[in-house]
């Protein structure tokens, strides 16, 4: 037996070499990028906030030291506060060991390429003086002028900053004799359609659609676009991905935090804007959309937002036949006691919003009649989870009936985005032993098994991106249109009804959401049903 075991070890070392020699990915130094980048600038507006500092320098910094940036290149930060080069270093150097180790040669070289101006958003002039600050460092470190401007900035900003980047000639591309120009902004992109609408036009006055990023980090995580490997890669899955195998699909975002220092942000976003009409809507067009014909950022756009297309609308949100909202109240998490939403600094004692949803939604194509997809996202839930469940059917006949009874549990595949990144299929075995029973085994696959290159962070991942011009894992304009349409009968539902509040179901921190979020997915074998907070 040990003799069967350590040659069944032996094979799957060989196969497992032969697969990293075959894919040249899974072992070995796996380069960051596979093309010559372009030296550029990158200019960070609202440097002196909390992205900048929690994400965008430290993936700027680690990029670098792993190799990933071009060997040319400058980080200017701009925002309001006054500081000059020295103090913005500083302000990087604390920053950074928070999220990533600090090499201290490799920093002092990363620190020389750091810069700082300071503007006043509301002013042109402000950024006629920055222009000219760019242009002459740009000059004196011989960079040909491809410019990043990333709007880290509360969105309450973005359409002044952006009109006054083209009023300063910024956002000329045309103008210049050398290089491009790309702006990013971060989600949320407006605070509903028309909103939306209209900051795309005054991007579109601006820069062209090509210049144009709209960043969702949840993109960019590994396990995200392995969904679209996963599906299109292998031949054994996809033809079970339709209706007539698959019973339900159910994605959750949960967190664990409250509203934490963002109170002010999330008072006016809530649940639905924070999560649904970005993250959860990328996890749902990943699981959902048709093949594209290639592997290319158009075409896989194109296929995104002809599922959004397909989307059915809602018609009884009041009902709460289709969606469940909540807020969390008081609770325990990880054994300490945390408050309720209302008593949270800055938030007001009688608001509203919701911080929970869970939705029952439906795609009107051959493909997906009738199998409902339950997109649930919340704060203050259990645990942080992100995970994308496929149940499937149940066997059309039970062979074992007369020993096992009618039902048989049905198989599972779960995609674990976070925390754990991984992929297992669950099914039916016999139980060893004499009587006929049956036990569900599972198996599991972690997704860096045996990889052991460099891992990006999703701010890595989309940042390389805008420098090499790659727009495959950002939305497009369509794309967050139809979502914002989507999600309008529930965003005029939450702010305008008279009924509002008795449709507001609190549910304990440390909870999976409240009761009547579990009633909505009754009829379904669901992972978290009974679980909710009762
Ligand atoms: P902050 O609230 O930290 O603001 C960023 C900077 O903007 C501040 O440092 C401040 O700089 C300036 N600022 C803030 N308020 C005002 C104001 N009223 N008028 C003028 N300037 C102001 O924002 P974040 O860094 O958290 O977020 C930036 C953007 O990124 C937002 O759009 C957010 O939605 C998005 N985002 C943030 C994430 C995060 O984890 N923080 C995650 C995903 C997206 P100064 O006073 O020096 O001008």
């Amino acid at each position: 037996m040990i003799k069967d075991d350590e040659q069944h070890d032996a094979i799957q070392e060989a196969v497992l070499a032969k697969c990293s020699v075959q894919d040249g990915g899974i072992s070995g130094t796996a380069r960051l990028v596979d093309k010559e980048q372009d030296p550029c600038t990158i200019v960070i507006f609202g440097a002196s906030g909390d992205l900048t500092q929690r994400k965008l320098v430290p993936a700027l910094y680690r990029l670098y030291s792993e190799g990933g940036l071009p060997d040319s290149f400058l980080v200017v930060g701009t925002s309001r506060t006054e500081m000059g080069n020295d103090g913005f270093r500083d302000k990087m150097k604390k920053a950074i060991p928070l999220y990533c180790d600090l090499d201290r040669a490799m920093w002092k070289d990363f620190a020389s390429r750091l810069y700082y101006h300071p503007v006043d958003y509301h002013e042109v002039s402000a950024f006629m003086s920055l222009r000219d600050f760019l242009e002459h460092i740009e000059e004196q470190n011989h960079l040909m002028g491809n410019r990043i401007y990333n709007l880290a900035i509360p969105p309450s900003l973005y359409k002044t900053t952006i009109q006054n980047l083209g009023q300063s000639g910024l956002s000329d591309q045309k103008k210049r004799k050398h290089g491009w120009i790309r702006v990013v902004i971060e989600k949320p992109f407006g605070r509903d359609l028309e909103t939306a609408i209209d900051l795309n036009n005054t991007l579109r006055k601006n820069f062209d659609e090509h210049q144009i990023f709209r960043i969702d980090h949840y993109l960019a995580r590994e396990t995200v676009q392995s969904v679209l490997m996963f599906r299109f890669a292998n031949s054994i899955f996809e033809p079970l991905w339709n209706r007539n195998y698959i019973s339900n699909i159910s994605i959750i975002a949960a967190e664990s935090l409250g509203v934490e220092h963002r109170a002010g942000y999330y008072e006016e976003a809530g649940v639905l804007r924070d999560m649904f009409q970005n993250h959860m809507m990328q996890l749902f067009a990943m699981t959902a959309m048709e093949p594209p014909s290639l592997f290319e950022a158009e075409r896989v756009r194109d296929e995104k937002v002809r599922l959004f297309r397909s989307l059915r609308p809602f018609t009884s949100v009041d009902q709460g036949e289709d969606v469940i909202l909540g807020q969390y109240d008081g609770g325990i998490i990880e054994g300490t006691e945390v408050p309720a939403y209302r008593d949270e600094p800055g938030i007001n004692p009688e608001s509203l919003t919701p911080t929970f949803a869970t939705m029952k939604v439906f795609v009107d194509s051959w493909r997906w009649q009738g199998v409902p997809f339950y997109l649930t996202s919340g704060k203050r839930m259990a645990r942080k989870l992100t995970e994308i469940i496929i149940n499937f059917k149940e066997v059309p006949h039970s062979v074992f009936r007369t020993v096992l009874g009618e039902h048989i549990s049905t198989n599972r595949l779960i995609m674990g985005i976070q925390p754990d990144e991984r992929i297992t299929l669950t099914f039916q075995t016999k139980n060893p032993g004499a009587r006929i029973s049956l036990r569900s085994v599972t198996m599991d696959f972690n997704y860096l098994q045996n990889y052991k290159g460099p891992v990006l962070d999703a701010y890595e991942k989309v940042l390389l991106d805008v420098i090499g011009g790659d727009h495959m894992l950002f939305w497009r304009q369509d794309g967050i249109e139809l979502t914002w349409a989507f999600l309008t009968p529930i965003l005029e539902f939450c702010e305008t009804c008279s009924d509002r509040s008795d449709r507001l179901f609190f549910y304990k921190s440390g909870t999976w959401g409240p009761e009547p979020a579990g009633d909505i997915m009754k009829s379904h074998d669901h992972k978290f049903q009974g679980k909710t907070d009762s």
